[in-house]
C-alpha cells in the first residue's frame, strides 16, 4: 500500500513517535512525505520515504495530486488545529480530495493509530481491488 505522511510543525514530534511506534509495519508499505515531515521520519527511524516538495511550498498539492490519479492508499495527516496555515486551502483540499475518492484519512494521532493497525490486519485489503480497477471509476460511477 502506497501512505502519505504529513505532519504540521508542532506535529512532527508525534509523527516521529508514531513512525517509531509502528517502524515494523510502515517498512512493508511504500512512504510517501512532504518535504520536512519525510526528512525528519528518515533521519528518526531510517524508513524509505519518497519526500515532496514542503507543504508550504506545494508538498501538500503534491500529494492531493497523487490521491486524485489513485495513487495513494491511506493519508496520516497529523494538521495542528490550533494555528493558521499559510496554506490553508492546500490542506483543505488534500482533506476534500481523500474523501471525494473514499481514500482512509486520519488528521490525529488517536485514528492514526487505529488505521494503522487495522492496515496490518487486512482491514484496508479493500483497496487492492482500485488498484486492479486502474481508476476511480467503479468509485464514483
Ligand atoms: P512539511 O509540510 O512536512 O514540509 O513541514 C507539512 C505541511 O505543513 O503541510
Amino acid at each position: 500500500m502506497k501512505i502519505a505522511l504529513i505532519a504540521h510543525d508542532r506535529k512532527k514530534d508525534l509523527m516521529i513517535q508514531l513512525c517509531t511506534a509502528y517502524q515494523a509495519i510502515l517498512e512493508k508499505h511504500q512512504l510517501f512525505a512532504t518535504g520536512t515531515t519525510g526528512l525528519r521520519i528518515k533521519e528518526a527511524t531510517g524508513l524509505d520515504v519518497h519526500r515532496f516538495k514542503s507543504g508550504p511550498l506545494g508538498g501538500d498539492q503534491q500529494i492531493g495530486a497523487l490521491v486524485s490519479e489513485n495513487e495513494i492508499d491511506i493519508v496520516i495527516f497529523l494538521r495542528d488545529p490550533l494555528a493558521a496555515m499559510p496554506h490553508e486551502p492546500d490542506v483543505t483540499a488534500l482533506i476534500r480530495l481523500s474523501d471525494v475518492y473514499e481514500i482512509p484519512l486520519a488528521t490525529n494521532i488517536g485514528t492514526a493509530e487505529v488505521l494503522l493497525r487495522g492496515l496490518d490486519a487486512g482491514h484496508v485489503d479493500w483497496r487492492e481491488f482500485y488498484h486492479v480497477d486502474g481508476d476511480h471509476s467503479l468509485l464514483l460511477d
